[in-house]
């Protein structure tokens, strides 16, 4: 009978609740409140999806990046192995010019000596000159003396002989110009003599000729080395500056890979400096929330709603504590700091479990906050307490509505802030967080 009135005022309870909600939201928050959560929450959203939004975003630059990147990479690797080819021929280049440059020494020295073979034949031309001159001098003197002999009749060999200026047959000129000769003897032998000297210079001459003719070989072998070197470096240089112009290419490639990856880079920063902005103006709503609801939770103190007491949140055989409340270090942080809740599992595996209200309530929270609670549920039970059940892999329950002690309100997971899958249960006694294990035990 008591069980029939008790369902009856349940329904009653629900009715009354869901109709009036705003009504019976009134007794606990003031419309204000309400509305202040209620355009927080708004705003949550609108903030949780703009994070989303920068969050695919900052995906979408990372794929679009990557292949930039990895063609950036090939891009200098065939750089530098370009690099490496001209630095070969450079070197290439050096050793050819060091060649020419043995070369032209030596074609310094050739004509060097060629210009002192050349001034030998200067100075045998001058000594040549000076012997003809004496020639013509011995030749000359003897003509004058056969015309004097000619003209005057005064020397003795001639005294037999007409006067010069008479008629005279051939046989008197001849016997004249036997007497000439033979006084001309001593100056036959002079100009012999200087023809050998003559003799001996030219053959001197034409031997330094020879010479001349011998470096100037030499020196055209240099030259023809030289221009073979000349050949090679120009097809080497044309090589050079084909790969050079290919290198320049791939460098204006490369640069135009990295000013994307930059331009990327920058919107991708921007993104997540949103995404922190967003991240904290949302912590700071949450922080609001939670003020609002633990202040709701204080005013509606004086409704009574739990007469059975409380059940713990996993209704299993294997349950267990895995961290009690407390002082303890921070799984996560390692920071050591107050855990509000306990935490419980079940030895099976704690993903999927049911997740039962600890006692009759009304869902005060049902909702997502990263990097916390994760999927989460708040149930206010009136007498200032609220119990709050965390890291949940999905939620089975609506905000205003009203729960029943063992009624499913979540599956358990690990979202938000956590290392593995398990439920944190937490009993706040007017907005203060308590040991759950003194109001119920696994
Ligand atoms: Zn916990």
């Amino acid at each position: 009978m008591s069980k029939r009135i008790l369902s009856l005022a349940l329904t009653f309870l629900l009715v009354l609740s869901s109709v009036a909600f705003s009504i019976a939201s009134a007794s606990n928050l003031s419309s204000e409140d309400q509305e202040k959560v209620d355009e927080l929450k708004e705003k949550k959203e609108a903030l949780g999806k703009l994070i989303e939004e920068n969050r695919s975003a900052i995906e979408t630059y990372k794929e679009q990046k990557a292949p930039v990147e990895a063609y950036a990479s090939e891009l200098a690797s065939q750089i530098d192995s370009l690099q490496q080819q001209i630095d070969v021929l450079q070197e290439e280049i050096a050793a050819l010019e060091a060649q020419k440059a043995e070369h032209e020494k030596q074609i310094a020295s050739l004509n060097q000596e060629i210009a002192g073979v050349e001034a030998d034949i200067t100075q045998n031309e001058i000594e040549t000159q000076d012997v003809k001159a004496e020639i013509d001098e011995v030749y000359r003197q003897f003509k004058k003396r056969l015309c004097e002999v000619y003209v005057n009749g005064s020397a003795s060999d001639l005294e037999l002989l007409l006067d010069c200026d008479q008629d005279s047959d051939f046989s008197t000129y001849l016997i004249m110009v036997e007497i000439s000769q033979r006084r001309a003897k001593s100056d036959e032998q002079i100009v012999e003599q200087l023809n050998q000297d003559i003799a001996k210079i030219n053959e001197l001459t034409a031997q330094l000729n020879a010479m001349i003719a011998e470096l100037e070989v030499k020196k055209g072998e240099q030259q023809a080395q030289i221009e073979a070197l000349n050949v090679s470096e120009m097809n080497i240089e044309a090589d050079k500056s084909s790969l050079e112009s290919n290198q320049s290419e791939l460098q204006a490639l490369k640069e135009e890979a990295f000013s994307q990856i930059a331009s990327l880079e920058k919107k991708s920063d921007a993104s997540a400096q949103l995404i922190e902005q967003y991240e904290e103006e949302r912590a700071q709503i949450e922080k609001e929330i939670d003020t609002l609801i633990n202040s709701r939770a204080a005013k509606s103190a004086n409704v009574t709603v739990n007469p059975g007491g409380f059940i713990w949140p996993l209704q299993y055989s294997d349950v267990y504590i895995s961290s009690s409340f407390g002082y303890r270090y921070d799984p996560i942080s390692g920071v050591y700091k107050l855990h509000g809740g306990t935490d419980t599992c079940c030895s099976s595996g704690t993903m999927g479990k049911e997740v039962v209200a600890a006692a009759d309530g009304t869902v005060i929270i049902s909702s997502y906050m990263s990097g916390g609670y994760g999927y989460y549920v708040a149930i206010d039970h009136g007498n200032g307490i609220v119990t709050l059940y965390g890291h949940n892999s999905s939620l089975n329950v609506s905000e205003g509505e009203h729960v029943n002690q063992g009624d499913v309100i979540a599956y358990a997971g690990a979202t938000g802030y956590v290392t593995g899958a398990h439920v944190h249960f937490e009993v706040r006694v007017n907005g203060e967080k308590v040991d759950a294990t003194n109001y119920c035990s696994p």
